[in-house]
C-alpha cells in the first residue's frame, strides 16, 4: 500500500525532493517505506528522531522539523541532516555551539509563521526581515542557513494556501541578498500532505509528507 500512495505522490510532486513524515509510524511502517527506496524521513519530536535514527538503517538522511527546544539540540546535533524549524536567535546559537562540539557544519532553515492560526511556531515576517538585517544571523561558523520554512493554514480555500506560499517565496528572494551566504540560501520547504500539489507551484524544493503515504 505504501508504495501506492508514494508512486501517487511522486506523481504530483515530479522532481520536487520528499521528505516523508515518519512521526507516529510503526518500525514496520517505516521498514515498508525503506523498502520502496526512501532515504530521507522526518520527525518533529527529538525523542522519536534519536530512536528511529538508531533503529533504522544508516543510509536514512534524517530532518528534523518540530518544534526544537535548546537543551535538546546535543542530542541531535551529531547525526540530523537538516533542522528546519529554527523560530529564535537563541536556538540557532545553541545549535552553532552543539555543531562546532561534534565537528559538524548544521543545515538550518528558519521557520515563518505564515498561517492564520494564532498558536504556531516560527518567526514573524517584519521580525525576521529585521534579525537578517541587523546581521545577528551571519555570525556562525557551524550552521548553514539554507532557507525558510512554513506551514500553510489548514483550510479547503486554495487561493488562501497558495497566497501563504507565494508570500513565503517572495520573503526568501527578498532575504537572500541580505544574507552572509546568498549561495546557500536555496530552500523552500513548504507543502504537506494535503497541500503540496499548491507548494510545487508555488517554488517548493522540499515537501514533507506524512499521513498520505500510510493511508
Ligand atoms: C506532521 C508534519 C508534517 C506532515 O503532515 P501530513 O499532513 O501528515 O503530511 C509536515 N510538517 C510538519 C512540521 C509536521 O509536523
Amino acid at each position: 500500500m505504501i508504495q501506492e500512495n508514494l508512486d501517487a505522490i511522486l506523481n504530483i510532486i515530479g522532481d520536487t525532493p520528499l521528505i516523508a513524515v515518519s512521526k507516529n509510524r510503526s518500525m514496520e511502517e517505516l521498514k515498508e517505506l525503506y523498502n520502496c527506496g526512501v532515504r530521507i524521513m522526518a520527525e518533529n519530536r527529538v525523542q522519536e528522531l534519536t530512536r528511529k535514527h538508531h533503529e533504522l538503517p544508516d543510509d536514512i538522511q534524517w530532518h528534523m522539523i518540530g518544534h526544537l527546544q535548546r537543551n535538546k539540540v546535543k542530542q541531535i546535533a551529531s547525526f540530523v541532516e537538516m533542522i528546519h524549524s529554527v523560530d529564535s536567535l537563541r536556538l540557532l546559537k545553541e545549535i552553532d555551539k552543539q555543531a562546532e562540539r561534534c565537528g559538524r557544519m548544521l543545515k538550518v532553515l528558519l521557520q515563518v509563521h505564515i498561517a492564520d492560526e494564532e498558536s504556531k511556531f516560527g518567526f514573524d515576517r517584519n521580525e525576521l526581515i529585521q534579525l537578517v538585517k541587523s546581521g545577528a544571523c551571519s555570525n556562525f561558523d557551524h550552521v548553514s542557513i539554507c532557507g525558510l520554512m512554513g506551514m500553510a493554514t489548514f483550510t479547503d480555500d486554495e487561493d488562501q494556501v497558495k497566497s501563504e506560499f507565494k508570500s513565503l517565496q517572495e520573503l526568501k528572494e527578498g532575504l537572500k541578498p541580505l544574507m552572509s551566504d546568498p549561495e546557500q540560501f536555496t530552500e523552500l520547504s513548504i507543502g504537506m500532505s494535503q497541500d503540496c500539489h499548491i507548494a510545487v507551484k508555488c517554488g517548493s524544493t522540499m515537501v514533507r509528507v506524512g499521513s498520505r503515504l500510510f493511508r
